[in-house]
């Protein structure tokens, strides 16, 4: 029996090493290619190639042949420290979208069985995204685009890239808009890291009876995602003929004060919330919209918030704990 021959770009991230992990377990052959190692575990991919997906030649080696899946999940990015502060878009948008001409251009030369392009919620209008109770995410708000970020521009013309591919060169593609994954093995220090790791790093670090900060007046509204049901989200949307772009997100929608608040209920602490004001936060509300992908794949992310902050929690917990020098 041949293996399904799988490769996926980014696999040193948090996203795509998971992404390699399953794919091992259901027995496909994976190349990953990442500008570095995975940092928190050996990548169990049979192949993984150190290199810079915007260089060409580095595209060229690492696409040497018709895979039978390609996952293109490498981005530069991060969370809304990273992103909101314009002093990272040249580079956001450079990086992402000459990773993306490349990886197409070469996809299309040797042919491919279908190729996953993880977009992400922030493409939606910010004029969607005043009123915290209220986001509107419907995959067909798009347009008129007014993504609140370059981040978001940079998706959005990729979308497009995609399907554009897709329409002229016959590749088959996919695209999910993820929103707010988060799990145990992401970036939870540096300040790539997003809200639901930083709060729980946060928690982590306070001691008893202080507080931790939140950034802006904390009732800004989002939904958070568990890793395993994003992977679950792909793979059927991958089994799928739907092209997408769908939302893959959760739709139980928390302020940012609650979404401390549960994690601090986890800790056992007793720990305050000190909301402070930032000049970036993003927009007042969004949420994921799951009538699209209930509709097309039968199917919608319905774990709740709690039980994968549990597992998150407790591994950056351990994460923290092993920092300290002892
Ligand atoms: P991540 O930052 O952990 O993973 C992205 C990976 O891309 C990193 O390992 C990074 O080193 C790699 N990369 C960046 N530039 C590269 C280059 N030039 N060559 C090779 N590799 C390069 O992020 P993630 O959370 O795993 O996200 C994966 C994808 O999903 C990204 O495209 C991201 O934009 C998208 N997405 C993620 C979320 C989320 O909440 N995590 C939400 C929406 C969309």
């Amino acid at each position: 029996m041949t293996l399904k021959k799988v490769l996926v770009c980014g696999a040193g991230g948090f996203i795509g090493g998971h992404l390699v992990k399953k794919l091992k377990k259901e027995g496909a052959w994976v190349r990953g290619v990442d500008i570095k190692e995975h940092e928190f575990s050996a990548s169990e991919a049979d192949e993984f190639i150190v290199g810079d997906l915007t260089d060409q030649e580095v595209v060229r080696e690492v696409l040497d042949q018709k895979f039978d899946e390609i996952y293109q999940l490498a981005a530069d990015m991060g969370g809304a420290g990273y992103i909101f502060t314009g002093e990272n878009d040249a580079n956001v948008m450079h990086n992402s979208a000459t990773i993306n001409l490349n990886v197409l251009h070469q996809a299309c030369k040797q042919g491919v069985g279908k190729i996953f392009y993880s977009s992400s919620a922030c493409i939606y209008p910010a004029y969607n995204q005043a009123d915290p109770d209220n986001p509107k995410c419907a995959e067909d708000s798009a347009y008129p685009a007014e993504p609140d970020s370059d981040y978001g521009w940079e998706k959005l013309f990729s979308e497009r890239l995609y399907l554009a591919f897709g329409r002229n060169h016959g590749l088959s593609v996919r695209i999910a808009r993820f929103h707010n994954i988060f799990g145990p093995e992401g970036t939870w220090t540096g300040g790539k890291e997003k809200a639901p790791a930083a709060i729980c790093r946060k928690v982590a670090e306070a001691p008893d009876g202080t507080a931790i900060e939140v950034w802006g007046d904390g009732k800004q509204t989002r939904s958070f995602l568990y890793i395993d049901e994003c992977l679950e989200g792909v793979a059927r949307l991958m089994a799928s003929d739907f092209t997408g772009p769908v939302n893959i997100g959760s739709e139980e929608m928390v302020t940012l004060n609650q979404l401390a608040s549960i994690v601090i209920s986890l800790s056992g602490k007793n720990i305050g919330i000190q909301n402070i004001l930032v000049p970036h936060t993003g927009v007042r509300g969004r949420n994921s919209d799951n009538k699209l992908i209930q509709s097309k794949l039968g199917w919608a992310p319905s774990q709740p918030l709690a039980k994968g902050l549990t597992k998150t929690y407790e591994w950056i917990r351990q994460q923290v704990y092993c920092s300290v020098p002892q």
